[in-house]
């Protein structure tokens, strides 16, 4: 593999690696216009924020496709947990923006157990954006409802979550889409992990009676007490438990797979990593994955998303996933924090993990993409270094524009990515 295997090879402007300025600055952080929806546009947790906001505020404009991010043309389909503020169809616009090539994003409120349904018109803006913006149902992954525990012993809680889990299969269908990630659940403490699986087995079953077409995709997790899904082993003994195995597949969150003890920093734990969960589970059942960096190290069980290449995992673990064809064709999606300012942080980290990618770099359009987005940074040093410097900004600036709103809505927006558990 070309240049960027291993991150000792320097170009030119290698100066600005040792300093600890940032490394050639060419395109300025207020470069880039903010998205065009409500200010929580950012962060997949503020998304909820943004859907109990939007039927305050008014619909949202057409965004300037001229201010869109380019997007690079490669088999690795990098996107993000975009925001759904002002309505689902203003996710095709975000992901857009931002030089997506997939994306995530919440079909509904993701604390409340009901929400209105969706209206004729976010359902045709969304289909008719979807392919203005040329996206297929095969790389966008919607995150269902937090609340949703199909594997909760009390039969009445698991009622409340097994109708929230429906109706958020059935916002898929309406919007054509294809794939429903959700996390498989919890024991609560009051069952076996092998009551629980089992539990959520019949859910399953339940639900793809109930619906048409749409794929439940289970989400591994960082592992900690009772909830299952951070072994291997519970997601395959889930899929053993279910019907119609067209119907249910696996989406893999590279931070949740570290915390829960499986390694992927180096090119052999990657591989190992990969053959570990096609002889448990099966890779024909690997229908996404999360790219998370870590805030935690290897089997902490906890679920602490840092920005890509800044955290434990490194820019290594990204730099195997993204050169191999196993993960290809699949959406690939960032949840990592955005200090609300998308543009600027997943912009430049969706161009970062393409840059690690020898085959994209290989193709000339994409080269001059790419440098439009991360100016001259070559190496894998140059690559963390200059994001270091974009999140740190990013930190900072936000900081500052919470301090200057009220004390009550910074606490709302500014805790979740930095000090919480992720999802
Ligand atoms: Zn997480
Ligand atoms: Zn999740």
């Amino acid at each position: 593999m070309p240049q960027l295997r291993r991150s000792s090879r320097l170009v030119s402007k290698s100066e600005d690696l040792d300093s600890e300025k940032p490394p050639a600055k060419k395109r300025k952080l207020s470069q880039t216009k903010e998205p065009a929806v409500d200010d929580d546009a950012a962060g997949s947790r503020q998304a909820s924020e943004g859907l109990r906001k939007q039927r305050a505020s008014k619909p949202k404009k057409e965004a300037d496709v001229q201010t869109f991010l380019p997007r690079v043309n490669s088999p690795w389909k990098v996107g993000a947990h975009v925001s759904s503020a002002g309505g689902v169809e203003n996710t095709v616009i975000n992901a857009a923006m931002i030089g997506a090539n997939a994306f995530a994003l919440f079909l509904k409120s993701q604390r409340k157990w009901t929400s209105p349904p969706l209206s004729e018109h976010s359902i045709k803006s969304f289909k008719e954006r979807m392919i203005e913006h040329k996206y297929t149902a095969d790389v966008i992954l919607p995150h269902g409802s937090y609340l949703i525990n199909l594997g909760n012993p009390d039969a009445d809680k698991r009622e409340k979550s097994y109708e929230c889990f429906i109706d958020d299969l059935k916002r898929c269908e309406l919007l054509g889409l294809k794939y429903y990630n959700f996390h498989p659940g919890s024991t609560v403490g009051n069952a076996t992990k092998e009551e629980s699986i089992s539990l959520i087995a019949q859910c399953l079953n339940r639900a793809h009676r109930e619906t048409k077409y749409v794929v439940t995709v289970l989400e591994n997790m960082a592992g900690a007490g009772n909830i299952i899904g951070g072994d291997f082993a519970h997601l395959k003994s889930i899929i053993d438990g279910v019907e119609d195995k067209t119907r249910v597949g696996v989406c893999l969150d590279t931070c949740h797979s570290f915390a829960a003890g499986y390694d992927l920093r180096s090119e052999n734990a990657w591989d190992e990593l990969l053959k570990q969960f096609d002889e448990t589970v099966g890779l024909s059942y690997l229908c996404g994955m999360h790219l998370n960096d870590s805030k935690t190290d290897l089997g902490s069980k906890r679920d602490r998303h840092e920005s890509i290449g800044l955290g434990y995992l490194g820019i290594g673990a990204f730099r195997n996933l993204m050169n191999d064809p196993r993960v290809q064709n699949i959406p690939l999606i960032l949840e990592t924090p955005t200090f609300e300012q998308p543009i600027d942080t997943w912009g430049k980290e969706i161009a970062m993990l393409q840059k690690l990618s020898s085959a994209v770099s290989e193709i000339p359009e994409n080269n001059s993409a790419l440098e439009s987005i991360i100016g001259d940074a070559q190496t894998e040093d140059q690559l963390v270094a200059m994001h270091k410097n974009v999140v740190e900004h990013c930190q900072v600036s936000k900081n500052k524009t919470a301090k200057r709103k009220s004390g009550k809505k910074s606490r709302n927006e500014g805790t979740n990515e930095d000090e919480g558990e992720d999802e």
